[in-house]
């Protein structure tokens, strides 16, 4: 699903963020990836995201080697990523529901199909009855969820997120890992979390 080999990012400023970075992300797997700042995780995604382009190496995402992605192809790559930020960037004027269809909007989906794969999205984080709610009447973590639904409604092969517990308690953070294995179980997404909290890292199948 997600490889890279011998990848090396130089910005132009000549620093080096990523050195010789070699790995696979398998379907159905959860990696966190962890580090000090400055360490290269954000570098990392953006290279996932086509954000950016390595210097060096190849990225191969879903099949496709991004090395010379051409411009027209990058939204057709990113629609097979879902995204989860750490501080969900909900539309708080729009309810639950809009939240999450909000990307089968701008797909094109057809109304009927738009409220089905909602109403999924929405079942599987535990929130099918918040549906008409608006974000703000929500919980930190029911809000995470919402966010996690909005980036798994399109069912991408791959789900990218980065410190998606950092504003979380424990319990709710912990909830969010186990969603994400849940999705890896049961639905063959991989998923690539960025974490510095130690105690959830302790809850990896694996660490890069
Ligand atoms: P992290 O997400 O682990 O904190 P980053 O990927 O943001 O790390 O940054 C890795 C290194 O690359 C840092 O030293 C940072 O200053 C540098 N860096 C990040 N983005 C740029 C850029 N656009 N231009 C030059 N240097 C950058």
């Amino acid at each position: 699903m997600l490889q890279f080999e011998h990848v090396t990012k130089r910005y132009e400023t000549g620093h080096e963020a990523l050195a010789d970075v070699n790995f696979t992300l398998d379907a159905g797997e959860f990696a966190f990836l962890t580090g000090p700042s400055g360490a290269g995780k954000s570098t990392l995604l953006k290279l996932i995201m086509a954000i950016e382009l390595a210097t060096r190496g190849k990225v191969v995402v879903n099949g496709q080697s991004l090395e010379k992605i051409a411009r027209r192809k990058i939204p057709v790559l990113r629609r097979q990523i879902g995204f989860v930020f750490q501080n969900h960037h909900l539309l708080f004027d729009r309810s639950v529901f809009e939240n999450v269809a909000l990307p089968l909007y701008i797909q094109g989906t057809e109304p009927r199909e738009v409220a089905r794969k909602v109403s999924a999205a929405l079942s599987k984080v535990g929130l099918h009855d918040k549906a008409k709610h608006m974000p703000i009447g929500l919980s930190g973590g029911e809000q995470q969820r919402v966010g996690i639904a909005r980036a798994v409604v399109t069912r991408p092969p791959i789900l990218l997120a980065d410190e998606p517990t950092g504003n979380l308690d424990v319990k709710s953070g912990e909830e969010v890992i186990n969603l994400f294995k849940d999705l890896c179980a049961n639905d063959g997404l991989s998923v690539l979390m960025v974490t510095h909290d130690p105690v959830l890292a302790s809850m990896a199948d694996r660490m890069l």
